[in-house]
């Protein structure tokens, strides 16, 4: 078999060669059959394309080979190439040589189940298309983060998954046992990165992130991947620009290399397109208010957070992602600076999706100010002596810096049209489900 060329589905359809045999290995992905023919639908990673089996055109041990195996075995066909219009991708094979490589048992999931049941089946739903399509597509993303900030001359940079500190709130703390002592999964890398920027100056990283998020909703998991950045010299204006290139060099990434997934999800190409070359906007928070009152007739208190409803609502008036800056200092975590110009609000910045996929981006410049930060720290129950290391940061060659995470999930979802994260990662993790 060795000497064998191998085919892939996309080339033999894009080649249309009518007439070449082709050598053509993958899985039974729909299959029926009556008396001296069987009509198999065979897919690969790049495809599916309709095989015919008809008995007297090969061996007949491999012709009821053809007929017993069900969907989801594994077959090495051998077939020529021909045009048909009833085959739905214009090509099929007739099929000269079926060989079962496993046969497979009835396959458990049939139309029609249950989300909570794909979950469960979530090692063999995985080869459904619609996760082979969001899974290219998110491999699309990942590649596409770190050429965005390799070719900007940021260097790779990882900060420890074990850390003794929390840095986003302590309530979400996942507590590991560490010898005899114990310590926290990263909910982020940002401490460890602003340790980093004084000597590499411009850094990113995508790594795994824990949260131990209580609510159950579509937009949290428990395990998530994030893209953070972390630069010396630059403030909150700088990063946003930088956050609104990165999204949307993602996403002109995916419609470059994936249109045929986003196709098979149902996704408007030309509206993924033209946000991909649109400016998105700038407003702050108390703008955000503004629209929301004046336009939803909504009335949300100065102060108080954009809760999913508020985002959902403020989003009917944008098609393109859209940055919002200076939230109330007060509800913000104590590395987000005062804005000297605002002083009720902070320097930090949301990045929120069009439609009903909420935060996709948050980010902040970095407060410089020791005492400022222990007192916030102090009032939410942290022993200050943990963060010394940190505080030493603004006492040898402190520079104005600035960064920010991406949700690698939310961005998925967002561009996939998903309705929920979970299908944007592999092996979703929330507080209900670690299996399996
Ligand atoms: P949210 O208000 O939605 O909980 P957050 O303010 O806690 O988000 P950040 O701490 O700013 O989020 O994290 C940066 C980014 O990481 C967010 O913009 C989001 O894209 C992503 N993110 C945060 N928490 C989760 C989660 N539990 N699951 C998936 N992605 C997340
Ligand atoms: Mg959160």
């Amino acid at each position: 078999m060795s000497e064998v060329r191998w085919k892939k589905i996309e080339e033999i359809l894009d080649e249309k060669r009518t007439d070449e045999t082709v050598h053509l290995h993958g899985w039974i992905y729909r299959t029926r059959s009556s008396g001296n023919i069987a009509f198999t639908v065979i897919r690969d990673v790049t495809g599916t394309i309709q095989a015919t089996v008809k008995k007297g055109n090969l061996p007949d041990n491999e012709f009821e080979d053809a007929k017993k195996a069900l969907i989801e075995s594994s077959v090495e066909l051998k077939g020529i190439v021909k045009e048909d219009k009833r085959a739905p991708e214009g090509y099929e094979l007739q099929v000269k040589g079926f060989n079962v490589v496993n046969f497979a048992e009835p396959f458990p999931i049939v139309k029609d189940q249950s989300p909570e049941f794909l979950l469960d089946q979530r090692h063999l739903w995985i080869r459904s298309q619609k996760l082979t399509s969001i899974l290219k597509i998110r491999s699309t993303a990942v590649g596409a983060i770190h050429k965005f900030f390799r070719d900007r001359g940021y260097f790779e940079f990882d900060a420890p998954i074990l850390q003794p500190n929390q840095c986003e709130g302590g309530s979400t703390l996942f507590e590991v046992k560490y010898y005899d002592n114990k310590t926290y999964l990263s909910q982020t890398w940002q401490l460890y990165a602003e340790a980093a920027v004084f000597s590499l100056e411009k850094i990113y990283n995508m790594g795994p992130t824990f949260r131990a998020e209580r609510s159950k909703t579509s937009r949290h998991l428990s395990e998530f991947w994030m893209a953070e950045m972390e630069a010396a010299w630059m403030d909150l204006h700088n990063v946003t620009e930088i956050a609104k290139e990165e999204v949307k060099f993602i996403l002109s990434e995916v419609l470059k290399h994936n249109k045929r997934e986003l196709n098979l999800l149902k996704q408007d190409i030309n509206k993924l397109q033209h946000i991909a070359e649109s400016e998105f906007s700038t407003i702050t928070y108390t703008k955000a208010l503004e629209i929301l009152n004046e336009k939803e007739n909504m009335n949300v208190q100065w102060g108080k957070d954009l809760r999913t409803i508020e985002e959902n609502k403020l989003m009917n008036h944008f098609d393109t992602p859209i940055v919002v800056t200076n939230y109330p200092l007060e509800i913000m975590a104590f590395y987000k600076p005062k804005d000297p110009d605002d002083p009720k609000t902070a320097l930090c910045f949301d990045m929120i999706a069009p439609g009903e996929y909420g935060e996709i981006v948050g980010g902040s410049q970095r407060n410089l100010d020791v005492e400022d930060m222990e007192k916030k720290l102090k009032e939410s129950g942290e022993n200050i002596e943990n963060y010394e290391w940190y505080f030493d940061l603004r006492r040898y060659g402190s520079v104005p810096h600035s960064g920010y995470g991406l949700g690698v999930e939310r961005v998925v979802a967002w561009i996939c049209g998903i309705d929920n994260i979970k299908d944007a990662i592999p092996f979703p993790r929330t507080i209900l489900r670690f299996r399996p």
